[in-house]
């Protein structure tokens, strides 16, 4: 997978502000259409356990 930046550092697959999952799921965030990508999200999130 390419590198993903990502600044929820508070996510399980969070490793020093890269993604360490072997794949994520994005989706729109709870919207019809999507036009910006304040209207994404990753499902792939996990919180720290
Ligand atoms: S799973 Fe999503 S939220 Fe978690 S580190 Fe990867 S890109 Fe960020």
């Amino acid at each position: 997978m390419p590198n993903i930046k990502c600044n929820v550092t508070e996510c399980n697959f969070n490793q020093a502000v890269e993604c360490s999952a072997p794949m994520i799921q994005v989706n729109r965030n709870n919207t019809g259409s999507t036009n910006n990508s304040d209207e994404t999200k990753c499902e792939t999130f996990k919180p720290k356990s």
